[in-house]
């Protein structure tokens, strides 16, 4: 690996010529505006950013749109060896990416390197599937008619990531537009711009032609948005990101009746049965609800436990919980890093206090930590309120809420009563069991026995409230393809 271990203040130095990607180059905005991004460890500034308006988000789509033709005629295996390229560069450059990552978004080293790991894994997946668009040639029931179905790109698109995970969901759009032969204009969140701007600077450096991903970095998200969306020459939208702004833009849609693929939030259960393997459960939900510090749209948000081994279960979860380790994600050791900004902590902490205003019990945790940067303390709460915010509300941060039931029948109704739909766990040694769960489960996506979740084989996605369309799997690379058919008469 390159670079291991090399203290560095990513990209400050390197942003002079401006942080908008159009065409192929590097741009300020056109109105010479700029905002801060921060360091969440410590509060200091990490670097200055061109803040774009509507004016460049519609040079970033005149962009795409020029580029779009001469890419989707482009052999889909030569699309695909620029993805593997990139695919290659990436993992040489894992701890650059990482401390990027790290410096922005605050989460532990090691969860930055298995972002880049899981990052890389969509350019790689999306390499080979850019060979293998489906296709289909039948014969219709008259037995006459012949039918051609085919794959068309999209066209251009405007892909929306938010700030948890900067590298891999920009990744996880990026990838499959390319493959299918559509351009883009990416914009990612304000609180982490840096490692989109890292991103596009490789994919120039590999070769990827002007105009196919164009770079939008601001912090005027709704004005930018509703200048593309409003842009009858956009053709899809690909928006990952909260609930709540995900019903901005699909009304902002909808006038263009846009192709839209929506990753919402999410209110994941994690439903340990009595017959559970209890140690391998420990771990899975270390791993389901404190990767990222808990901010993560598929992070376990509602333990909910069989009686008869609740309490064991408990105890032993809070013994790992009040061993993790809290401090800057850049330190060696540690477990949890800060949350991404003080609005965040704050919500969590008064969640916490909420529940316990109601007569939650305390076993772990339970503040934010005073001093610099927006640290939480890893935190388990039992005996919630069954109306209490804490379990309707997607936590978004290091707390563990614990809450019982009787049977599977009691299970399976606590875990699908929420408007989400994105990730459920479940641990249990009874196959059949499992097997039951999975069809009574309303989520898109269900683990069983394992607390890890991200595969990029693995269609992702949510129902309900958790949005719809797919990200991954042979189904990612469909979300930028028009199905067309043709009949030849007999
Ligand atoms: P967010 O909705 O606040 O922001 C997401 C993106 O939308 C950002 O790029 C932001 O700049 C942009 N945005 C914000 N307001 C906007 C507006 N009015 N108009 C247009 N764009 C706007 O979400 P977040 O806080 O960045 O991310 C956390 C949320 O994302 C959580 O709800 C989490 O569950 C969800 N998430 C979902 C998935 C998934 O795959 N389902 C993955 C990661 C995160």
């Amino acid at each position: 690996m390159e670079e291991q271990g090399r203290e560095r203040r990513p990209l400050v130095d390197d942003l002079v010529a401006g942080t908008l990607l159009i065409g192929g180059a590097w741009h300020p905005a056109t109105d010479g505006a700029t905002f801060r991004v921060e360091d969440p460890a410590t509060e200091e500034t990490l670097a200055i950013v061109a803040d774009a308006g509507a004016r460049d988000a519609r040079r970033a789509l005149d962009a795409a749109v020029r580029a779009a033709p001469a890419w989707a005629a482009t052999p889909p295996r030569e699309r695909g060896e620029l993805l593997r390229r990139a695919f290659d560069l990436l993992g040489e450059r894992t701890e650059r990416f990482a401390s990027c990552i790290t410096a922005e978004m605050g989460k532990p080293l090691t969860d930055a390197r298995r972002e880049v790991a899981y990052a890389a894994d969509f350019l790689r997946w999306f390499a080979e599937e850019a060979v293998r668009v489906p296709g289909r040639f039948t014969t219709a029931p008259d037995g006459a008619t012949q039918i051609l179905v085919t794959g068309r790109p999209v066209g251009p698109c405007y892909l929306v990531t938010p700030w948890n995970f900067p590298l891999a969901m920009a990744t996880r759009k990026v990838a499959p537009a390319m493959a299918a032969g559509c351009t883009a204009v990416l914009k990612p969140a304000e609180l982490t711009p840096l490692t989109a701007v890292m991103f596009c600077e490789l994919l120039v450096e590999v070769g990827v032609p002007p105009g196919v991903v164009n770079l939008v970095t601001t912090s005027r998200p709704a004005e930018v948005s509703t200048a593309l969306l409003g842009d009858a020459r956009l053709r899809k939208l690909s928006f990952t990101g909260s609930t709540a702004v995900g019903r901005v833009l699909l009304a902002q849609a909808a006038p263009q009746v846009l192709r839209t693929s929506m990753e919402l939030g999410g209110n994941a259960h994690f439903v340990v049965f009595e017959d559970a393997d209890l140690d391998a459960a420990v771990r899975g939900a270390v791993l389901a609800k404190f990767r990222n510090g808990g901010q993560a749209c598929t992070a376990a948000n509602r333990f909910l436990v069989h009686r008869h081994v609740a309490e064991p279960f408990t105890d032993r979860l809070v013994r790992q919980v009040r061993a993790l380790q809290v401090g800057p994600g850049c330190s060696p050791g540690t477990d949890i890093g800060p949350l991404v900004d003080g609005r965040a902590a704050r919500r969590v902490e008064s969640l916490v206090q909420r529940a316990l205003d109601q007569g939650a019990r305390l076993l772990a945790g339970g503040k934010r930590v005073t001093g610099r940067g927006h640290f939480v303390e890893p935190t388990v709460l039992t005996d919630v309120a069954p109306d209490a915010e804490i379990l309707t509300e997607e936590i978004f941060g290091p707390v563990v809420v614990v809450t019982q039931f009787a049977d599977e029948r009691e299970a399976v109704a606590l875990a699908n009563a929420t408007d989400h739909g994105l990730a459920s766990y479940v641990y249990t040694t009874d196959q059949a069991r499992a097997h039951r769960m999975l069809a009574a489960l309303d989520t898109g996506m269900t683990r069983i026995n394992t607390g890890l979740l991200s595969n990029a084989a693995a269609p992702f996605g949510g129902v309900k409230q958790s949005g719809s369309g797919r990200e991954g799997g042979a189904e990612g690379l469909l979300e930028y393809l028009d199905v067309r058919s043709a009949a030849f008469g007999g």
